[in-house]
């Protein structure tokens, strides 16, 4: 650590209050303690390294700790579980200012504030370079976890908010010019927001299948169609992209909003009659929600494939296109 010791950086970030009324024992022992009362306890972990999933050109030290928060509350929100603890093991390198990792535990912090949750603790050494692993931990209402195992024949398939934005942010970063909506699509790179809200609000829907976006929605529905052992077939027509993302080339804009990732938007899969009480929800959580297709058991099982207009579907692979040979 860089002029100062790991103690005293310890108490830097240490909250003086702690929100959760759960939490038994917070950062200061040799392990925090929390009571789960009836609820299913819900956790994840993701980890980030510099240059690999980030870099200190296109995101400043802020937003590295808001995203690499942000990307475990989608986890959250894609399991229907509410967030409550979060830890961090960091390795620092020693060519990082004490003010620049201060910003990353800062742009934690104000995320985390939004959903109430408390930072109790994890681990702090310096190395070669910046790494950031966060486990979350969160709860859940028994039958209301939402696996992605839960899609069945005749649901109907949405999405959230806008597919691509963040890809298209990045490329905005990394090509200087002149973009319609600049900020708003930097802005989704840099600080995406979580669904957590919309996916605690379906708690009155018995059964609704859910993942993020994170590596690109051909990714997350094979995900699903795998789990569920159903086929999905998504609409390409439907897939929701934001009005100014018809600036960029159009072979860019396929593969950012199938392919992209990061948007950290909820796609699922909800039984046709629960439809409209899936938009209600959505409204009320100011959420967009966009209906992209259907799951069938019709095809070959735990694929996904993509009406593109033509009379012929074909298959989407997790990274691209892969033609059935049917
Ligand atoms: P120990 O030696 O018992 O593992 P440490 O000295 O590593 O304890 O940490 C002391 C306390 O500070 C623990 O509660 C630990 O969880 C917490 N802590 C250490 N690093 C971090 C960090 N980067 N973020 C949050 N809490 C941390
Ligand atoms: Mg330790």
């Amino acid at each position: 650590m860089i002029a100062m010791d790991e103690f005293s950086f310890i108490d830097t970030i240490k909250q003086s209050i702690y929100k959760q009324s759960t939490l038994l024992k917070g950062i200061g022992d040799d392990a925090a303690v929390f009571d789960s009362y009836e609820q299913e306890i819900v956790i994840s972990k993701d980890m980030f390294v510099e240059n690999v999933h980030f870099a200190k050109h296109t995101m400043k030290s802020y937003h590295i700790g808001y995203k690499a928060l942000a990307a475990n509350l989608s986890d959250m929100a894609a399991m229907g579980a509410k967030p409550a603890f979060y830890l961090v093991a960091i390795s620092i390198p020693r060519d990082w200012e004490m003010t620049e990792v201060h910003s990353i535990f800062q742009g934690m912090r104000d995320l985390a504030d939004l959903f109430n949750m408390d930072l109790i603790g994890g681990d702090t050494v310096s190395g070669k370079e910046l790494v950031i692993s966060i486990t979350v931990i969160g709860y859940g209402e028994k039958d209301r976890i939402r696996y992605r195992s839960l899609a069945q024949k005749g649901d109907i398939v949405f999405v959230t908010g806008f597919l691509g934005d963040s890809q298209a942010g990045l490329y905005i970063l990394n090509h200087p010019g002149n973009y319609k909506e600049r900020s708003y699509f930097i802005n989704k790179h840099q600080m995406p927001f979580p669904r957590v809200d919309f996916a605690l609000g379906l708690e009155s829907l018995l059964r609704v299948s859910l993942n993020d976006i994170s590596d690109g929605i051909a990714s997350e529905a094979n995900e699903i169609a795998e789990a569920s052992n159903v086929t999905l077939v998504l609409e390409e027509a439907n897939i929701p992209v934001h009005p100014a993302f018809d600036q960029f080339n159009p072979k860019l804009q396929y593969n950012w909003k199938m392919f992209g990732g990061e948007d950290f938007e909820l796609m699922g899969t909800v039984p046709k009659k629960d439809w409209d009480k899936l938009l209600l929800i959505a409204e009320r959580n100011n959420v967009q929600v966009t209906p992209i297709g259907y799951v069938t058991s019709k095809q070959e099982l735990g694929y996904v494939l993509i009406d593109n207009g033509s009379n012929k579907m074909e298959r989407l692979d997790k990274t691209g296109y892969n033609h059935l040979s049917r």
